[in-house]
């Protein structure tokens, strides 16, 4: 007789995302005017969880969620300096590997995946060439090699795409590595599948010798509604530090109001906001930027209206420097 393989609530969840057009402009009731403002196919194809999508206003082109996922024309256009590798990740990779990134010293990016629960239009990473790999044995021997390496960032795609059989094996090679004292998650899945935060996976982090950072990926305060908060609540009950970071994005998130309540939903919740990013300048993605000069105004006025621990640093990551620039 056959095993029946249950699967978990959140991949069912998952299963779920809007990923044609057609289904998603009729869930969004988009007249013709704004339909002929998208695009029907990309090479980073749609795909938005119905719990950020049910977020989204209907009929309106303009909604500060629905902007972050739905592709549009404005991605067609180009201008100097936007590149398809804007942070310097080819360059990057660690004796070759497409899945080990080493920019900095004590910590490397360790890449399991190339999935993700959504696909946000700006990201640096979305023509990124992830190679065809099963298997991290060959990156997991790299780091075993250099003991410069405290720590390893997991980041993707997305780590939380990877099942709880997959992850639990790689955490338990990266506990074997000696010199290794840190993992740290980035991650935005919980952002639209709050229910990946399961026992399960809390479980792994309390088991685990090693200590787990965790920083969510948000980036408008509607993302954050009680449910993402109560998964993040949990993680904070672990003892694991939480921290959010997010992109300043025009049309989504470029005004000091809705920053400002982003960072107090966070702050109330015990989640430290660390960085801003400046725009990593990706093709496909300008239509996202918003001007140093109107960002650092914004900084200001947001370092007048709240604690000096609620304000996260803005920053940009330039190909090549040893860390991140730190803008305000
Ligand atoms: S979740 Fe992160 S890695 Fe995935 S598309 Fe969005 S920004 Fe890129």
């Amino acid at each position: 007789m056959l095993k029946q393989i249950t699967q978990p609530l959140w991949r069912k969840i998952q299963r779920n995302n809007f990923r044609s057009w057609e289904a998603l402009v009729s869930f969004l009731e988009l007249d013709a005017t704004h339909r002929e403002k998208t695009l029907k196919q990309s090479h980073f194809p749609i795909n938005i969880p119905q719990r950020l999508a049910g977020k989204m206003k209907k009929n309106c082109i303009d909604d500060p969620i629905l902007r972050q996922f739905l592709p549009l024309e404005d991605e067609l256009k180009s201008e100097e300096g936007y590149s398809l590798d804007a942070v310097g990740d080819f360059a990057a990779r660690k004796q070759g590997s497409s899945r080990l990134l080493h920019k900095y010293q004590d910590r490397a990016l360790l890449i399991p995946t190339s999935a993700c629960a959504m696909h946000c239009r700006y990201c640096f990473r979305q023509h990124y060439e992830y190679g065809a790999v099963d298997n991290i044995d060959k990156e997991l021997g790299i780091i075993t090699n250099d003991s410069s390496i405290h720590e390893i960032i997991l980041s993707g795609g997305d780590p939380l795409s990877w099942s709880h059989a997959r992850l639990g094996e790689l955490i338990k090679a990266l506990e074997e590595i000696p010199h290794l004292q840190r993992l740290r998650f980035h991650t935005r899945f919980p952002v639209g599948i709050p229910e990946r935060i399961d026992e399960a996976f809390l479980d792994m982090i309390r088991q685990s010798r090693l200590q787990f950072w965790f920083v969510l990926h948000s980036n408008h305060p509607l993302e954050l509604d009680q449910d993402v908060l109560h998964a993040m609540k949990l993680i904070l009950c672990t003892g694991t530090p939480v921290l959010n970071q997010s992109v300043l994005l025009k049309g989504v998130n470029d005004c000091v109001d809705t920053l400002e309540e982003l960072i107090r939903k966070l702050v109330d919740h015990g989640i430290q906001p660390y960085y801003l990013h400046e725009l990593d300048e990706i093709q496909g993605a300008m239509h996202f930027k918003v001007s140093r000069s109107n960002a650092l105004k914004l900084m200001e006025e947001l370092q007048k209206r709240l604690p000096g621990y609620g304000l996260p640093r803005y920053v940009k990551e330039e190909a090549g420097k040893s860390s991140k620039t730190i803008v305000f």
